[in-house]
């Protein structure tokens, strides 16, 4: 019998899918963690004993990194956003939503624009690129991409390496294709009213860790709710990175950088150096966190 390190891939009827040095093990839970009342994940790096060359127990799990509840999934490295140049319509808004949900979970944001191909008229092109330079610039990685014409496709497959990766996206915006083209072999569904990755018709939701580029990639979207009920005032700041790099400026601590006299994120939107639809949205966001607050 051999105790070895692995990777939950897959959960079906009790049944744990641990994948270790390119062997995939059918395993059963057995061990301490079961008294501690840890239901193992898709995404734990468990120690196993195996029984035969395919099957195998759990014999403890490692302290997870994160969690997510949906899809269940643990050890996220990071979340490839997808969003549509056009079809369903750019909105800065909502991508700005789901990047604060992303880097509150500790997980890196990847943005990935899809539908390139579909911007037609110069001005529509102008508008896209200049986002995508805002984005960049507050660091974050942006990929253009088209599922048809295939662009970008050989720049975004580095950055799966080594990584555990999630997507997430509103339906429609090509997270089906998108994968599909990238993993021709999966033959996913593509459809327009699936959150699912156009498996929306299962009752019970079940993810599936995908080898891909030397990491791991998630075959169910992630962040599919969005409301901040889990995010506290002081803290929505911490996940605008171009915000969070100035909070030691302001002058009053616990600052929410609204009416807060000296405050060092509203100087650096007066300067220009934090794009103005950037703090629009932080301070929605901040009175959508209000607003609940008061209500529970
Ligand atoms: P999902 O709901 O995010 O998984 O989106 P799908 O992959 O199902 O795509 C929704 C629709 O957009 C389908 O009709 C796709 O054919 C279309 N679509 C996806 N990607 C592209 C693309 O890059 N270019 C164009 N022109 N259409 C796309
Ligand atoms: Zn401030």
């Amino acid at each position: 019998m051999n105790k070895t390190e692995g990777r939950i891939i897959k959960s079906v009827a009790g049944f744990y899918y641990v994948l270790s040095d390119g062997d995939v093990f059918q395993c059963r839970g057995r061990g301490n963690f079961r008294k501690k009342k840890i239901t193992p994940l898709v995404g734990d790096w468990v120690q196993y004993e195996s029984t035969s060359p395919t099957d195998g127990y759990i014999l403890d799990i490692k302290e997870r990194k994160n969690e997510l509840n949906r899809p269940p999934i643990s050890n996220v490295d990071q979340a490839v956003l997808v969003f549509s140049a056009v079809r369903p319509t750019f909105s800065t808004t909502l991508l700005d939503r789901f990047l604060v949900h992303i880097e509150a979970n500790g997980i890196t944001p990847v943005i990935c624009i899809t539908k390139m191909d579909l911007v037609q008229d110069e001005k529509q092109q102008t508008e896209m690129l200049s986002y995508i330079e805002d984005y960049q610039r507050l660091g974050y990685e942006v990929i253009a991409t088209s599922a048809k014409s295939l662009e970008g496709m050989n720049e975004i497959k580095p950055v799966f390496k080594e990584r555990t990766s999630v997507f997430a996206g509103q339906s429609g915006v090509g997270k089906s294709s998108l994968l599909n083209a990238l993993m021709p072999d999966l033959k996913l569904e593509t459809n327009d009213i699936s959150d699912h990755l156009g498996r929306g018709k299962h009752t019970t939701r079940h993810v599936e860790l995908l080898p891909f580029e030397e990491g791991l990639v998630a075959d169910t979207p992630g962040f599919s709710s969005l409301d901040f009920v889990d995010i506290e005032i002081e803290e929505l700041s911490f996940y605008f990175p171009e915000m969070n790099s100035r909070l030691a400026d302001c002058k009053f601590r616990g600052c929410t950088h609204s009416s807060e006299p000296k405050c060092a994120i509203k100087e650096a939107v007066e300067h220009g150096e934090i794009p103005t639809f950037r703090y629009k949205h932080y301070l929605e966001f901040l009175q959508e966190i209000k607003d609940q607050k008061r209500r529970y």
